[in-house]
């Protein structure tokens, strides 16, 4: 590590690694840290007991292969495939889909019978939402619209969204159209090669752009003089830069990185309102070298709830799970099993259990991946040689995020994470903000944005 750099970026999430990657290709020098001894951030892969497990490689939209091209080089964008069975099981229907306006659209007049022209004009009505628009219409209000009383659409149409961001039908419609709109446009993607092969490709791009990267490095404290940032302190050694990239906990980043005696008052205050986004539980089942299981299907939607309720898919009794299995052709060359069960969560429910309460917890919601797998696979426990639980205390630890918050903050976080250089000249914030700055590639676009204000922050200092 040199004593002085242009930029220190804090934290090697998409959000990070992509801001790290522009500002690099832009000529300046970088210093990427990252306090786990692995980058990712939420978007990682875990190795055990001869498994490799994704934990974030569900699904995301066909605009992130864009992005990789432009913002990491076109091997990456030929790596990004489809995902082209995503299943639907629950008490009020049953059926596949491929994930884009025409299949959901057919879908919506043949399954649902829902007339043509309202279907037009719901995809119409979203396609042409932008985040400046009125933000006070909420999603119940933009079903009702177009859908009245029809609960099985609204579920069609928001469960995926739902849990992959734990939005519910009371936030802004805009924030539900602008994610539903980004993955309905041509289906769901994913990384061939995993997250493991997607995060090798990313360090060697990095190196070769000069990035130096240093993980298990904790930045404790953002260093300020004259009214703006001069440095960093890093595992207690200072570093010189002129400017920070912080793509941790916003909360964190303005309130300990920074610390509050930066912050006005109003903005204090405002911050401090802001909610964190839910968590999430994940069961991982690995298969058995030598077996195998039958094809059931890339992403399924499963859930024994009447209906769609965006609180009971947070609740500790689990009544919805997505399942996302991994077959040995998303890892070329492996002969791979596995089987990853996400679930919302709050960090309330598992936060203050006993060392016991907590293991038991662990094993139920193994137990019940378990049981509930077995409807498609017959005879799952034969073949499945290890299991394992992460819940909002595991995402706490091993990314910072308060709350183990799955996509930082709600909607309203965005704001602040924009104003934060405002507050202290030369800090800046990137990922997980909002729904909309999340996930993928919110994240990586978020980066992208943040490294093009730092740009021109630099170029006015000098
Ligand atoms: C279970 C689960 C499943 C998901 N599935 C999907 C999916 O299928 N599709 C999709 O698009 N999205 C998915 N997401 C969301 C997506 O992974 C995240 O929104 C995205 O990866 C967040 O990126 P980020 O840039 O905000 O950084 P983060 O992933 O939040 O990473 C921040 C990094 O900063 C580091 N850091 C924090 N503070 C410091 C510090 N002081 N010093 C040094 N380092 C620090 C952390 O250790 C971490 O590595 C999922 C998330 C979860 C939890």
């Amino acid at each position: 590590m040199k004593s002085r750099y242009d930029i220190v970026v804090v934290g090697g999430g998409l959000g990070g690694l992509t801001a790290a990657n522009r500002l690099a290709r832009a000529g300046r020098s970088v210093l990427l840290v990252e306090q786990h001894t692995q980058l990712g951030g939420l978007a990682t892969y875990f190795h055990r007991k001869g498994h490799i497990f994704d934990v974030a490689l569900h699904g995301f939209p066909v605009g992130m292969k864009k992005s990789l091209r432009k913002y990491w080089g076109s091997r990456f964008a030929e790596q990004v495939i489809q995902v082209k069975s995503i299943r639907f099981h629950n008490p009020q229907y049953r059926l596949e889909s491929t994930f884009d306006t025409a299949d959901f659209s057919r879908k919506m007049e043949e399954e649902f019978k829902i007339p043509r022209e309202t279907v037009r004009a719901f995809f119409a009505a979203v396609a042409n939402m932008n985040y400046y628009d009125d933000q006070t219409m909420t999603t119940r209000e933009f079903f009702q619209k177009f859908f009245p009383g029809r609960t099985d659409v609204w579920r069609f149409l928001m469960e995926p969204i739902t849990y992959a961001n734990g939005s519910t039908l009371n936030e802004p419609a805009i924030s539900y159209g602008i994610v539903f709109g980004n993955f309905m446009s041509e289906g769901v993607y994913t990384f061939l090669g995993g997250t493991d092969r997607m995060l090798q490709m990313m360090r060697e791009e990095l190196a070769n752009n000069g990035v130096e990267i240093a993980l298990g490095t904790q930045a404790e404290k953002v260093l300020v003089d004259g009214g703006r940032v001069r440095g960093v302190l890093l595992n207690g050694q200072a570093v010189s830069c002129e400017a920070v990239v912080s793509n941790g906990s916003l909360f964190l980043t303005a309130f300990e990185l920074a610390g509050t005696e930066m912050l006005s008052a109003e903005y204090a205050e405002g911050l401090k309102a802001v909610r964190p986004s839910t968590s999430s539980c994940q069961v991982y089942l690995g298969i058995k070298k030598g077996e195998k299981i039958p094809f059931i299907g890339d992403l399924v939607f499963h859930s024994t709830h009447p209906v769609f309720d965006a609180d009971a898919l947070c609740a500790p009794k689990i009544s919805s799970r997505t399942f996302s299995v991994y077959y040995p052709e998303i890892r070329p060359g492996s002969d791979e099993y596995a089987i990853v069960a996400s679930m919302n969560a709050r960090f309330q429910n598992w936060d203050g259990l006993t060392p016991e309460q907590y293991r038991s917890a662990k094993d139920a919601l193994v137990e019940d991946a378990l049981n509930t797998v077995e409807e498609y696979v017959p005879g799952i426990r034969r073949l499945v040689d290890y299991t394992c639980a992460a819940t909002p205390r595991t995402f706490q630890r091993y990314t910072g995020h308060v709350n183990g918050a799955t996509f930082g903050t709600k909607f309203e976080g965005l704001r602040f994470s924009q104003e934060l250089p405002s507050q202290v000249p030369g800090l800046f914030h990137t990922g997980s903000v909002g729904i909309i700055m999340s996930g993928w590639l919110g994240a990586a676009n978020y980066g992208v944005i943040v490294a093009n204000e730092v740009d021109k922050y630099l170029s006015t200092r000098q």
